[in-house]
């Protein structure tokens, strides 16, 4: 699973950082955390293709954070999209794609379909879910976790064998967690030949909000935590007038979080050299970067 960091401004684009938008490449699918002004552009950057199935989810009707769908759907259809979109957000997020459908003059080649949501699983399949959980901003905001499901775990040969189970069909029963009988009557059990379930990766996800429980909940031992950062300790008093959070409130969440990784985002414009976030957060957690545009990290598995 790779996370690519589209756009990381916030408010206002800057030469050097576009507004939020993320990308998550996961098997051939990619999923995209808001869609700011711009985000088309970056996609191309990224080389992410506009054809794939796709799914974006939008955290809050603040336009850093929609207005880079008008574009999207537009070069989506000229590069004729027939996968179908997904786009969950929000209440407003329905109102808004259709003003875009009813107004803007292009032809749709590709269905979308939208999904009003509130608190609790957005979406999910058998391999993981998104979960959404409200925030604290200035207008209703949600922060979202992609949560992969547990893997099987490991097998071991060398006790399958010793045990006397053939290599071949048996070995791939116990693999799926079933129980065999060999020849000898013998019952062998899964938990045998296989070690424990092996937990899946976690990536979390909030932008716009003040510092709130709700994030350290909804980010408990992420392996990457994208928390925005619009501004740095010494505006802590501006930061909560506007609903807002400063890099170390970002760190303390990390931190109460115990997630592995944090990354700064939703970086103000004023920071042309973002290096007082970094260092600020980098008091309270150690495993912090800030993030860039086009930045692009991977994922791993943690066993
Ligand atoms: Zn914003
Ligand atoms: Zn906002």
């Amino acid at each position: 699973m790779q996370v690519i960091f589209l756009g990381t401004s916030g408010g206002i684009p800057t030469a050097r950082r576009s507004l939020p938008a993320i990308a998550i490449k996961r098997g051939g699918e990619l999923i995209l955390f808001d869609c700011g002004e711009g985000t088309q552009r970056q996609m191309i950057l990224a080389k992410v293709g506009f054809c794939r199935k796709t799914r974006i989810f939008i955290t809050h009707m603040h336009g850093d954070h929609v207005l880079g769908l008008p574009g999207l759907f537009q070069t989506m259809s000229l590069l004729d999209r027939t996968e179908r979109l997904d786009i969950y957000g929000p209440t407003g997020i329905r109102n808004f794609v259709e003003a875009i459908r009813q107004t803007v003059r292009f032809t749709l080649t590709f269905p979308i379909a939208v999904h009003e949501i509130e608190e609790g699983i957005a979406y999910k399949n058998q391999e993981y879910e998104v979960y959404a959980t409200w925030v604290d901003h200035s207008i209703p905001t949600l922060a979202y976790a992609l949560v992969e499901r547990e893997r099987p775990g490991k097998f071991y040969p060398d006790k399958a064998r010793k045990l006397g189970v053939p290599e071949g069909p048996l070995w791939a029963k116990l693999k799926q967690g079933e129980e065999i009988r060999l020849h000898n009557g013998r019952i062998i059990r899964p938990d045998e030949v296989v070690g424990p379930p092996r937990p899946g990766r976690k990536i979390a996800y909030s932008s716009d909000t003040k510092q709130t429980e709700a994030v350290v909940k909804l980010a408990e031992k992420a392996d990457l935590l994208i928390h925005e950062a619009t501004l740095d300790d010494k505006l802590k008093e501006k930061a909560e007038e506007e609903g807002h959070s400063t890099a170390g409130q970002a760190a303390e969440t990390a931190a109460k979080a115990k997630a592995k990784r944090l990354f700064l985002f939703h970086i103000s414009a004023r920071y042309e050299d973002p290096s007082i976030l970094l260092e600020q957060a980098s008091k309270v957690f150690q495993h912090v970067q800030v993030a860039e545009d086009l930045m692009k990290v991977e994922v791993p598995y943690s066993e």
